[in-house]
């Protein structure tokens, strides 16, 4: 297969003097970030790299040359294909190289060299071609790494799994400071602009432990909030109400995710628009599909002033049939989707809690606006299209919440004999501060279809697919506050196929 090589005239543009004024040379390590791969395709990855200067506040200058190899060993013996990108200053000097032509189903291992430096090899690995037999898939799933809170004990943890693809389903970086026993610091305040983006991703992937879990394992993410601004719905936010200056801001976020997250060169931000939702098929055994419940979402319920009380009670916009949670387009596109599954699994990626979780007592409703429960309707047309798909069993990941649950998706929340058409898992926070155990408990309590609620404790989930059953395990981390902290598996549940709904293991 031909390969494609990015020659550009204006690589010459390095030797400009003027601009070679303004360039600072690389670090001595230019691979300070780490390298990455994604977007797992039974013959195709993505391999990821961003150039560094010594200096995190200074680019380098001009259009770099970058060779890369993928080979189908460690030591980089048998190398399969190679070429040369260039890391460009309009990109950040991000790499993404499209690699195509592979094997299905294999591992394979990269490496990037610049100005005769070598990046430390990555692992990666294809997925299963879709018609093949699949006896077994296992994917973790984490979300929320706010950087202050803790160290990366739980990344350090999901580089030593054996895995298909690593799923990573938002708030990768954090906008602000906020909440108690920081161990590190942000060392500026809340991003706005694409270099502020850049620097607040440049000190995350700094990050020894991250950079492990992304040279193991191929990525596939999606965003929550944060990789933005807190709360935020389309064009506005609790702290953003005009839409003008804060579609510029998510511009420039978006702009910044796309250049340090595995994704494709065929599939680029252009300003305030990355389409990021997407499907893959791993054999016969799982489809994953991938939403974007930001980027096209209604406003909060009764927003305005839903955005200074972040509860609905007594809301009746909340009903609205009109109120979407993935836009006309994504919406249809997911329906169509889960009308043509084929394989065993359908596995929903996506950044929020799905279950209803009702906060209200003595007859009073009480709901989180900036979740699914703020938008019942369009929760409810997600899970008709899940019912209605001739795979029976799906499974929803999310996070968000910053604590674990595994509850039954209900046709109809309002029905408690109605059944269950999916059942959802929510694999905590990387990091990111808990709310109590207590409230977690409360919220379990007063919900009959959440099954299982833990606060107080950070990790990941694990799901571990097979023909018959999936298994889902929480892995919780003894403390992000000390560094190489010990993991271990606080619960596992299990889903038989064809009887949607969580159940001990
Ligand atoms: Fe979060
Ligand atoms: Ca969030």
């Amino acid at each position: 297969m031909q390969r494609r090589i990015f020659v550009s005239g204006l690589a010459t543009a390095l030797w400009l003097p003027s601009l070679a004024r303004a360039a600072a040379p690389l670090a001595p390590n230019p691979f300070g970030l780490g390298v990455a791969s994604g977007r797992p395709l039974p013959t195709s990855v993505v391999l990821w790299t961003r150039l560094v200067t010594a200096d995190p506040a200074e680019r380098p200058g001009g259009v770099i040359p970058v060779a890369w190899a993928i080979a189908e060993d460690e030591g980089m013996q048998k190398v399969v294909r190679s070429g040369e990108a260039t890391a460009e200053p309009r990109w950040g000097h991000s790499v993404h190289i499209d690699v195509e032509g592979l094997w299905p189903n294999r591992p394979y291992w990269y490496r990037f060299t610049v100005q005769g430096k070598a990046s430390p090899v990555g692992r990666t690995r294809t997925a299963p071609d879709a018609a093949d037999p699949t006896a077994v898939l296992r994917f973790s799933f984490a979300s929320c790494q706010q950087y202050e809170q803790g160290f990366y004990s739980a990344q350090r943890a999901i580089a030593e799994e054996e895995l298909n693809a690593v799923l990573f389903v938002g708030d990768y970086i954090y906008e602000t400071s906020w909440g108690r026993d920081h161990v590190r610091h942000h060392g500026a305040g809340r991003p706005t602009t694409l270099e502020e983006y850049r620097n607040r991703y440049a000190l995350y992937k700094a990050d020894a432990d991250l950079q492990a879990a992304h040279a193991a394992h191929p990525w596939i993410v999606t965003w929550d909030d944060h990789e933005v601004v807190n709360d935020y719905a389309n064009d506005t936010s609790p702290t953003d109400l005009d839409p003008k200056p804060f579609l510029a801001i998510r511009a420039a976020a978006y702009q910044a995710f796309w250049e340090h997250m595995p994704l494709s060169n065929k599939l680029k931000p252009e300003g305030p628009a990355f389409k990021l939702y997407d499907r893959y098929r791993f054999g016969d055994l799982a489809e994953i599909t991938v939403i974007d419940d930001r980027q096209y979402r209604s406003p909060n319920a009764c927003f305005p002033a839903s955005y200074k009380d972040r509860y609905l009670v007594n809301c009746a916009d909340r009903l609205d049939p009109a109120r979407s949670m993935l836009g006309a387009e994504q919406e249809a596109w997911f329906a169509d989707g889960m009308k043509r599954a084929s394989t065993r699994w359908n596995l929903v990626a996506q950044q929020t809690l799905m279950t209803e979780a009702d906060t209200g007592t003595g007859g009073v409703h009480r709901y989180w606006a900036d979740g699914w429960d703020g938008y019942p309707m369009a929760r409810q047309k997600l899970l008709d299209a899940v019912a209605a798909s001739p795979t029976r069993d799906t499974l929803v990941l999310g996070g968000d919440v910053h604590s674990f649950w595994a509850a039954d998706l209900k046709r109809d929340y309002a029905d408690a004999k109605a059944p269950t058409v999916a059942t959802e898992f929510v694999g905590g926070s990387i990091t990111s501060q808990t709310p109590s155990d207590k409230a977690t408990q409360m919220i379990v309590k007063l919900n009959p279809n959440i099954r299982y609620g833990r606060g107080d404790v950070n990790g990941y989930g694990i799901v571990a697919l097979e023909a018959k059953k999936a298994t889902v395990s929480f892995r919780t981390v003894k403390s992000v506050k000390e560094q190489n902290s010990p993991v271990e598996t606080r619960v596992s549940f299990v889903v038989e196929a064809g009887q949607p709904g969580v159940k001990p293991a």
